[in-house]
């Protein structure tokens, strides 16, 4: 697809244990957002893609945001409005409204609230997108084909009663890609899934960029040129080797 795709998920000063390497400042994200702005790229989202309403695939990049914390809405929510900037939001269905908790039962982190359905139906009547990430936030390694479908298919089917738009997109939890992607996000109606690190892209597994806080303005600009996508196509088959993927 040859777009940028970042990935971020927590936004403001991390609220509690194991959340730091998933936090960015408001600071960095307006550094970022800042970036994207002086490389003359505006934002772009799935939906817009696959509605065919991106005739221009040039100085484009996509925002993409996992898990939906609640928090979002204090910062980068309003920030991106400010700048006129779409996103793409991706929330676990069993948990609007509810909280992080794969991430505290399986891992400790501290818990932390997640967006509500009203909140998501607001977004997207901003025109931001919106994205399923499964229903439970599950492993695709640890569970069956049948229940990965489940989950697509289950959270795709009540995000689109919730606003009322179809889905598109589904950013795979942990960036766990099973075997079988291609077939199995077809057959549910996926047009895109988005992943983290990948060795052979394609629509249904798209390599994303992540951003942390150790980055700089140096790295973040590498990040989005031309020559850091092209590094991806070399550096993705040994990371996947190394299983080093989390989201
Ligand atoms: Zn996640």
């Amino acid at each position: 697809m040859n777009i940028p795709i970042i990935m971020l998920h927590h936004i403001g000063k991390p609220t509690g244990a194991g959340l730091e390497s998933w936090s960015i400042t408001a600071q960095k994200f307006s550094l970022l957002l800042d970036l994207i702005e002086q490389k003359g790229f505006t934002t772009t989202t799935f939906e817009e893609i696959s509605n065919g309403k991106l005739q221009d695939y040039a100085n484009k990049v996509i925002l993409s945001f996992d898990d939906c914390p609640n928090s979002l809405f204090e910062f980068a929510i309003p920030e991106l409005l400010k700048r006129k900037m779409k996103a793409v939001f991706s929330i676990p269905t069993a948990q609007i409204g509810g909280f992080n908790q794969w991430d505290v039962t399986e891992q400790g982190f501290a818990s932390v609230a997640l967006m509500s359905a009203e909140q998501l139906q607001y977004l997207s009547s901003l025109g931001m997108e919106i994205a399923s990430h499964g229903k439970h936030h599950l492993r695709a390694s640890k569970i069956s084909a049948q229940q990965f479908v489940e989950e697509i298919s289950a959270s795709k089917q009540l995000l689109e009663k919730l606003i009322g738009k179809k889905i598109y997109t589904l950013a795979y939890p942990y960036g766990e890609v099973p075997e079988n992607h291609q077939q199995l996000l077809k057959d549910a109606c996926y047009a895109y899934g988005i992943s983290i690190y990948h060795p052979k892209e394609n629509n249904f597994a798209l390599r994303r960029i992540g951003i942390h806080q150790s980055d700089t303005s140096k790295s973040i600009s590498f990040k989005l040129g031309q020559s850091y996508q092209l590094m991806r196509i070399f550096l993705d088959p040994l990371l996947f080797l190394l299983k080093f993927f989390r989201a």
